[in-house]
């Protein structure tokens, strides 16, 4: 059996705790005294049913989720949720804004546009390192909501400050959701993928104010319905159990580590280490201002397309992995989610220290 485990900064799919995995591994046969593997328990039993209002306390207490919002795990992954969200909730007034701050919420805005007016709120689409000025930006008279990526995981580029605004507020955090404490009232909505910072791909967990419920455009098909998956408990039809079951392991493991309040600690740690290195380097650069860098995705360059690549390729020889940026802006990249710890980054600062020289 390989015990050599590599250390994984990539982006998505990311690293997931060894201390999970074994679980997962230990159990995969037999899950909880059923005689039966996770994979093959039927999602309407009550063991099951139990199972998701347990992930669903663990949630709540992880993120202080109030019980006045629904806690849905909807199929789709991320860019699923690019058209349920406005299939969902643009209905009400016919047109949302949108802050476009890099590829994803470019994305999200793009795939909007056969539901409703969307409004380019600013974009930063001439250049990706730099945030769009918060005295630029410009809203919609009566949108349904406010979209914005707090953030992007591409670029590295990342909004602190909550946006300001009148309309419910619509946050995709799927490179940020578990990162540090979050007051969940100050969102209408809020969704993230899996397969980043809660386990494996093939859900994205939703989280919504239960008033924003209802007005569903009818086109939209009922999987995809906020209200009706919520009456179902996310289970209108099969829904990916693994997935749930992943999370489930990450939620726990990650109030056995403290919670966000000891993530936050280690996270900003980890970027520190790493920025401070980065900008004493003469070798390694960031492009992004420093108030927007990112606490997950922190992105560097040589500034030689030449070496970038050597860098990533001699790295994962040495067990590394996942350093190529992405393939749209290359460059290089270190996830550092909740699974890096201080000790992973510190390798990673050898090794850039050692391929400098
Ligand atoms: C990865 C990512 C997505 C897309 O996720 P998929 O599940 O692959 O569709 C969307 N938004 C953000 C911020 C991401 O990091």
């Amino acid at each position: 059996m390989m015990t050599n485990r590599v250390l994984n900064f990539a982006a998505g799919p990311a690293a997931i705790p060894e201390a999970v995995l074994k679980q997962a591994q230990h159990e995969l046969l037999n899950w909880r005294d059923t005689g039966m593997s996770i994979l093959e328990v039927g999602h309407r039993t009550a063991v099951f049913q139990d199972y998701l209002a347990e992930i669903q306390a663990e949630l709540r207490q992880l993120l202080t989720i109030p019980t006045n919002y629904h806690i849905l795990f909807m199929p789709g992954g991320g860019q699923g949720q690019f058209f349920s969200v406005p299939m969902n909730l643009i209905g009400r007034t016919g047109q949302a804004d949108y802050l476009d701050t890099g590829i994803w919420s470019h994305k999200a805005a793009l795939q909007a546009k056969p539901y409703g007016q969307v409004n380019i709120v600013a974009s930063n689409a001439t250049n990706p390192f730099v945030m769009p000025k918060t005295t630029e930006w410009q809203c919609a008279k009566d949108a349904a909501y406010f979209y914005y990526c707090p953030n992007e995981t591409i670029s590295g580029l990342m909004l602190y400050d909550i946006p300001q605004v009148a309309v419910p507020l619509i946050a995709d955090m799927s490179s940020c959701i578990l990162m540090k404490p979050f007051t969940v009232a100050d969102y209408g909505l809020i969704f993230s993928v899996s397969q980043k910072m809660l386990g494996t791909s093939g859900i994205s967990l939703v989280i919504v104010r239960e008033e924003l419920l209802g007005e569903a455009l009818p086109i939209t098909p009922d999987i995809f319905n906020y209200q009706k998956q919520a009456k179902e408990s996310s289970c209108l039809n099969s829904p990916p159990i693994y997935a749930i079951y992943l999370m489930e392991l990450v939620v726990k493991w990650t109030l056995q580590q403290g919670g966000l309040v000891a993530m936050e600690e280690c996270n900003q740690a980890k970027a520190k280490l790493l920025y401070d290195y980065i900008d004493n380097s003469q070798f390694y650069y960031n492009k992004i201002d420093p108030v927007y860098r990112s606490l997950m995705n922190i992105t560097f360059t040589t500034n030689d397309e030449a070496k970038d690549t050597a860098f990533w390729q001699t790295a994962a020889k040495q067990g590394l992995m996942g350093l190529k940026g992405h393939k749209l802006l290359g460059g290089l990249r270190a996830s550092c989610y909740n699974t890096i710890s201080i000790g992973d980054v510190k390798r990673l600062i050898a090794f850039m220290q050692d391929f400098a020289q």
